[in-house]
């Protein structure tokens, strides 16, 4: 059985995503843009969906293949009915050593107590502006900036720690509101951290111009908050640490298009419907669902899933600029971030 084997790359595999739902309440204009996810749109219905026992077995499957920590996402995964029971059930599968979630943050409030109680250890939410009519804009729904930040307090407050901001920095959009975003979470033990505009899927109309490039983020950040770069807390980690030079904190910086880091990539991901896809930027998944329903024993879906590892070459943000045709690659809201 080809456990625990390094990719093509001599990668391991060591992180899985998991997304728990396609469906999202928001529309962020980079992620799920309106004209394409509207009403005529149609998202996976419920028997499509991997069950909770389906998710938690295949997790006990890839731990054995040496995953050690798990990310739940979407979609928006605080829309998936009960997601508290499934963290319940995969908090305490032995050998996960990282357990988290990705949200918008928008039904945080009232779910983060129960979250914390079924074991989840710490949050990312996404949150790309404090500026309220760029936030409306951004999430295309008109949500309120300050149901987000009340979500992230309650968080807080509940000690699910540490929590980390994401923000999505498109040129145009929110690139003029990001030093509030640092100055707001300075000494509050909340690292933000600001990713590059990414060319996911197909429908949201990404163009380089609108990418706005690490260095500029860190130039805009240093120049109102000096700044001054940390070691990595591990190899491999995809953010770039900064510390303010007056104490403070720290922030991160994700440069995923200046500065690909696929040579440090363990991740896999996994669809709502039980896909497997080896890289963000995939056209194609690997349909461990059907594996898992015909009956197949757990040494079985190991062993695909393992030799599905074992062929992987992915490095797409490598070679993004010298690809001749753009390849069809999956939604983002497909399989998380
Ligand atoms: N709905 C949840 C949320 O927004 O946190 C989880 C799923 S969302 C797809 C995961 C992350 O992907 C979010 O932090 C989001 O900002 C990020 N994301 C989505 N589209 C992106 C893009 N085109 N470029 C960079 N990050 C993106
Ligand atoms: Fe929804 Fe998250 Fe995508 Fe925004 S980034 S549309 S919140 S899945
Ligand atoms: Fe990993 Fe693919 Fe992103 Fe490279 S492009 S870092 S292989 S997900």
């Amino acid at each position: 059985m080809p456990t625990r084997a390094n990719d093509l790359l001599g990668r391991r595999l060591h992180d899985l995503r998991i997304s728990v739902t396609d469906r999202c309440n928001f529309r962020c204009t980079y992620c799920m843009p309106k004209e394409v996810f509207g009403r005529e749109f149609h998202f996976l219905p419920a028997v499509e969906l991997l069950s909770f026992e389906e998710i938690a077995r295949l997790v006990r499957i890839f731990i054995g293949l040496g995953v050690e920590k798990i990310r739940i996402t979407g979609g928006e995964p605080l829309v998936r009915r009960d997601v508290d029971k499934l963290i319940a059930m995969l908090a305490p599968i032995e050998g996960l050593k990282d357990l988290t979630l990705t949200t918008n943050g928008s039904l945080l409030a009232a779910k983060a107590a129960a979250l914390k109680a079924a074991g989840l250890q710490r949050l990312s939410v996404s949150l790309d502006s404090l500026d309220d009519a760029v936030f409306r804009a951004m999430n295309d729904v008109d949500f309120p900036v300050a149901r987000v930040l009340d979500g992230i307090e309650a968080a807080q407050r509940i000690g699910l720690a540490p929590i980390k901001v994401n923000v999505v920095v498109k040129r145009g959009a929110n690139e003029h509101t990001i030093v509030d975003l640092a100055r707001r979470f300075r000494d509050t033990g909340i690292i933000v951290r600001f990713i590059e505009y990414m060319d996911v899927g197909t429908t949201n109309g990404w163009r380089l111009d609108d990418v706005v490039p690490a260095t500029e983020i860190f130039t805009t950040i240093d120049a109102a908050l000096p700044l001054e770069p940390l070691e990595p807390n591990y190899s491999g980690e995809v953010a770039r640490r900064y510390r303010f030079r007056d104490g403070g904190g720290e922030i991160g910086i994700i440069a995923s298009v200046t500065q690909p880091f696929c040579g440090d990539c363990t991740r896999a991901r996994l669809s709502s419907d039980g896909q497997l896809f080896t890289c963000l930027f995939a056209s194609k998944g690997h349909d461990l669902r059907a594996l898992l329903r015909s009956g197949a024993s757990d040494a079985e879906i190991g062993q695909a899933i393992g030799r599905v590892w074992v062929a992987r070459d992915d490095r797409y943000s490598e070679i993004r600029t010298s690809l001749t045709k753009a390849p069809h690659k999956v939604e983002m809201s497909r399989i998380g971030g």
